[in-house]
């Protein structure tokens, strides 16, 4: 995909995030490799409802800002990614509600944050793991990400919100939305005895889409 091309599908899915209330205000910030080995982040302060393409910060390879504006404080999480995860191709970050309130609930596991309610759930997010709270903009946020080694694409920052890599931004987008969703889901039905899969589904599903689901 050409660069401009990735600028202007960048801001159109953010866009579309803010409009459907997936993320508020100044809250949320995205980034994308480009065919050099690169980044396109959205810029500090920006609000994902307003993304200008020719405004996105520009790394080069080596990680050194090339143009556009200063990035998202949050970029040591991005790169955390990036670092772990040679297939990762795009990351994004909300501020979600459903997400946020599941990370606040006594019960919250932290190995294993979404409850397996829908196959698609597993399908695009693997297991989640819930990190605990830090300070916004802390780079032990990416220390932690890093810990992980690579083996999550998606984790839920405690009373903050989810981060999840994708291929390329498309599926990162595609899979934070189901994450909100399957969390949506499970606040909704949280005070019922509800079905939820059994362990033979969730393990049926993680065969059959060779989900990444490591013990
Ligand atoms: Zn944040």
């Amino acid at each position: 995909m050409s660069e401009s091309r990735l600028r202007e599908q960048m801001c159109l899915l953010a866009k579309s995030l803010f409009d459907r209330g997936l993320t508020h205000g100044s809250t949320g910030n995205i980034s994308a490799r480009t065919e050099d080995g690169g980044l396109l982040v959205s810029p500090t302060g920006t609000s994902f409802g307003r993304l200008d393409p020719d405004h996105l910060s520009r790394f080069d390879a080596s990680g050194t800002l090339i143009g556009g504006d200063p990035p998202t404080k949050e970029m040591p999480l991005h790169t955390a990614f990036y670092d772990t995860r040679s297939s990762a191709g795009a990351v994004v970050h909300l501020h979600s509600c459903h997400s946020v309130a599941l990370s606040m609930m006594p019960d919250a596991n932290p190995d294993d944050f979404l409850p397996p309610l829908t196959p698609y759930g597993l399908m695009k997010l693997g297991r989640v793991k819930l990190l605990p709270f830090f300070l916004p903009g802390d780079p032990a946020m990416g220390e932690a990400v890093r810990g992980l080694a690579g083996k999550r694409s998606a984790v839920m920052l405690a009373n903050h919100g989810p981060v999840v890599a994708g291929k390329d931004i498309e599926a990162a987008c595609n899979a934070i939305e189901e994450l909100e969703d399957t969390a949506r889901l499970a606040m909704m039905t949280r005070a019922a005895n509800v079905t939820a899969l059994t362990q033979e589904q969730v393990q049926a599903v993680v065969t059959k889409f060779d989900v990444e689901w490591d013990a």
